[in-house]
């Protein structure tokens, strides 16, 4: 399945299938933690190096592996990792890549726990972030010094849904001689392939979208082999891998991706559009609405605006959770990118680790919430809204 001329939807269904003796249709799961060798000089050959073939599943299981080259192939990737979590594909893509003394320029508008993770945890490991706003190039280009190795941007960003933009940022890292990171969790690549637009990895959780089920954590990261390498000998040392039964939920999960975000895309603009003639909301973020302040950006870099709204209602923390607690289908909670409809209240959740002053610098303000548009009938969606709304 290496032919370059297959459509994207073909591929999420079709590639990296390797069938073993059995020719089983669907794709097998190999639950084993090793595999064995035929005599000792295979198993030498094996651990040098010297013969290529799998050994201990914290470094490769033939099910992660047909994972990691299916989402490969829809990112025009030439090489991937598959992690534990998206937060642990993060970790290793920092831990491969970096040393102290190095310095990481990163958009304010991540999710909580990546803001966590920069400024607190590497900090104690002499790697200092500097966190800039996500649609200024120019505050990202002065935001670099001598030391800088990354950039890392997430976009659409959690929860406004702020847009960076990829290729301008992968000039300035260019010029830096950075690396540029994109947290592609929103988009999944059916909307949005950063390598073509420049960057040098992608991210992903693939809690999200890529399993679309809300069922199991992994992640990725993804790029050229050079920079894929040392985030791969990191994840085989330390151990944060996909499990072989994670991989497989994900590989039939890219199955139905195409699908499905379309779906929630499309179901999402019409949640947007209803929101934003509703009289207790004071703003919708969707980057699908022309009212978006990045509208034209968004068009051009992703195919539609995803599936994740957020909308600011009037009235603060107490009217955010009235509408949360009026709810009957949709469900409250963190996760995202299900199909089930999910509603979270970013301040006291996901970004109450943070201080106010950071809160209010990245626009996260009391009354907003986050809704991950499920695949239910919108109207049923609406409807669960609205009666907080009223
Ligand atoms: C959820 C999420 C993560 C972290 O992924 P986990 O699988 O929960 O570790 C990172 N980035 C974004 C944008 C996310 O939504």
């Amino acid at each position: 399945m290496n032919e370059p001329d297959y459509q994207l939807e073909t591929l999420a269904v079709r590639a990296g299938i390797e069938r073993s003796q059995f020719n089983e249709h669907s794709e097998a799961l190999y639950l084993t933690s090793s595999f064995v060798f035929k005599n000792a000089a295979e198993a030498a050959a094996r651990f040098s190096g010297q013969t290529p073939g799998n050994i201990y599943a914290r470094f490769t299981n033939p099910t992660v592996t047909a994972f990691q080259e299916r989402l490969a192939v829809l990112e025009g990737a030439e090489s991937c990792v598959a992690t534990s979590s998206g937060m642990s594909a993060i970790l290793a893509t920092v831990m491969g890549l970096l040393s102290a003394g190095d310095h990481i320029v990163s958009s304010r508008s991540l999710f909580g726990a990546t803001v966590q993770l920069f400024g607190n945890i590497m900090k104690r490991f002499g790697i200092e972030t500097t966190f800039v706003s996500q649609t200024d190039v120019a505050a990202w280009r002065a935001a670099v010094q001598p030391n800088t190795k990354l950039l890392f941007a997430e976009t659409p960003s959690n929860p406004l849904t702020e847009i960076c933009d990829i290729a301008a940022l992968s000039q300035v890292a260019k010029q830096a001689g950075a690396l540029l990171a994109v947290d592609n969790c929103f988009c999944t690549p059916i909307l949005q392939r950063p390598l073509d637009l420049g960057a040098d990895l992608v991210i992903h959780s693939a809690t999200k979208y890529l399993d679309g089920q809300g069922r199991v954590l992994g992640g990725a990261v993804l790029g050229r082999k050079e920079v894929i390498d040392p985030v791969f000998t990191f994840l085989r040392t330390a151990g944060p891998t996909m499990s072989a039964f994670n991989a497989w939920i994900f590989l039939k999960g890219l199955e139905t991706l195409s699908l499905r975000m379309e779906a929630h895309s499309r179901s999402a603009l019409e949640l947007a559009l209803w929101l934003e003639q509703q009289p207790q909301v004071e703003r919708v973020y969707y980057p699908g609405l022309p009212s978006h302040p990045q509208y034209a950006l968004a068009k051009q870099q992703q195919k539609t605006g995803g599936g994740i709204v957020a909308f600011e209602v009037k009235g603060g923390k107490d009217a955010a959770w009235r509408v949360v607690d009026a709810t009957r289908m949709i469900s409250i909670t963190a996760n995202l990118g299900d199909t089930k409809t999910t509603l979270t209240h970013p301040a006291t959740t996901t970004h109450c680790r943070i201080t106010p002053e950071q809160r209010a610098a990245a626009g996260i303000g009391d009354g907003l919430l986050r809704v991950g548009v499920g695949l239910e009938a919108v109207s049923d969606i609406q409807a669960d809204l609205a009666r907080g709304l009223r």
